[in-house]
């Protein structure tokens, strides 16, 4: 069938398989180009992706393999094509993936579930003994709304809301590019705490509490998961609202992981990443308008970059090699040292207080942004036929 972006709000109900193949290509030729990484100190050889289907978890996986040569075993929650409905962009992106290693001969299988899920763990340590023995590092890539706690059963649902007083503050419609005022009510306790049972630590703790019971960390086993602090612009509704509280608490899970993985000789990092488009992201307001204006001035100064881009420099520069990493006083590892430049954010600043409708196209990148929404479903990939019949059902059986 033809296959077109249908897009409602902040997330694409269609996904195109040979566009996201492409765009997997175009990552992992990327990272062919940065040259290899496989003989650097601290180049990993066997990691789990937790959330390798799309964003950051994708493009870890994709330098972890073509970057580092590492075997790796991918979890994510995607749906297959069912009928005349093309599977989620993250389905097609795992055959994608899969098929470009087994080519390599490099080892990769993907399974899909509920990585919060014991059931998940257990299938995962089963692999790991019968495939790999051993894992040298976990990448904790995770974003989902909401989380089944497997001790108690409870369906925790994750809020994105400031915290304490109700909160007015600029936004963009991205659909319709209109820059707007708008109000956002504070959470309450109970929304906070289930924000921090999604998107906290605990779960973190729980996959590395099971991998290391099971005997399946090899020495060294290091482990990394995400964060986004961003500047007073984007605070409001994101470091002081629910989604930081949850990030807080992957601090506290770092220190309390890295003492668990001591008598391995690991640690447990958590890395602040720069912001780009993603389906999560897409869905936290105020974002988009910071993210736009940020790329607008990132892409005139030359030092824009996408998560392949971003991902790539982490492991080259903090996760492998001997050259000493650019930590936080907290031990967070500091990719954010682009997006974060004075020079960059004084003029994200000066023109967030002058950005309007009106001088949204000169002053931000809206369209740069749009595209790279689109891209995460597969469209608007150079050098696809967006005109010829496609197979949707293409891809493999996954997990
Ligand atoms: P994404 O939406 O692109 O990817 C989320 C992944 O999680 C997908 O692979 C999805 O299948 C998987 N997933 C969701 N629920 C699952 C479940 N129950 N079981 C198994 N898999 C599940 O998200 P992203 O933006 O790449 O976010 C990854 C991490 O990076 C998050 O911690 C996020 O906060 C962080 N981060 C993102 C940005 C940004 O700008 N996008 C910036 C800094 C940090």
């Amino acid at each position: 069938m033809i296959i077109k972006p249908r897009i409602r709000g902040f997330i694409c109900t269609t996904a195109h398989p040979t566009g996201c193949a492409a765009h997997v290509a175009q990552q992992i030729e990327h990272v062919r180009q940065q040259g290899d990484l496989s003989g650097q100190p601290g180049a990993p050889k066997s990691v789990l992706v937790l959330g390798c289907s799309g964003g950051y978890g994708l493009a870890s996986r994709v330098v972890a393999s073509f970057g580092c040569g590492a075997a790796t075993l991918g979890v994510s929650l995607e749906k297959p094509p069912s009928g005349n409905k093309t599977a989620t962009a993250g389905y097609y992106n795992n055959a994608a993936f899969d098929q470009a290693a087994a080519a390599q001969g490099r080892y990769a299988k993907t399974l899909d579930g509920d990585a919060f899920s014991d059931e998940m763990k257990a299938r995962v340590i089963s692999e790991i003994r019968d495939s790999l023995g051993s894992i040298d590092m976990l990448v904790y890539s995770l974003a989902s709304p909401v989380r089944q706690h497997p001790s108690t059963g409870e369906l925790h649902r994750s809020v994105i809301k400031p915290l304490g007083e109700a909160l007015q503050i600029k936004s963009v419609n991205v659909d319709r590019g209109e820059v707007m005022e708008v109000d956002l009510e504070p959470a309450t306790p109970d929304e906070t705490a289930a924000t921090v049972a999604v998107m906290g630590g605990e779960d973190w703790e729980m996959w590395v509490s099971a991998l290391k019971e099971a005997g399946v960390l090899g020495d060294g086993f290091r482990t990394v998961a995400f964060t986004y602090i961003g500047t007073e612009l984007t605070w409001p509704i994101y470091w002081e609202g629910t989604l930081g509280k949850a990030k807080e608490d992957l601090d506290r899970a770092a220190a309390a992981i890295s003492g668990e993985l001591a008598d391995l000789s690991g640690g447990a990092r958590v890395a602040v990443l720069k912001a780009v488009v993603t389906q999560a992201m897409s869905a936290i307001p105020v974002v988009p308008l910071y993210a736009s204006l940020l790329f607008r001035v990132m892409k005139d100064a030359g030092v824009h970059e996408d998560p392949i881009a971003h991902i790539q420099r982490m492991f080259a520069t903090q996760l492998c090699g001997d050259g000493a990493m650019r930590l936080d006083d907290e031990g967070r590892i500091r990719m954010d040292d682009l997006e974060m430049a004075d020079p960059v954010q004084d003029t994200v600043r000066e023109r967030w207080q002058e950005v309007s409708t009106e001088n949204l196209a000169e002053l931000a990148d809206l369209e740069g942004f749009r595209e790279d929404f689109l891209k995460i479903f597969g469209f608007g990939i150079d050098g696809v036929d967006y005109d010829v019949d496609v197979d949707h059902t293409l891809g493999h059986n996954i997990g």
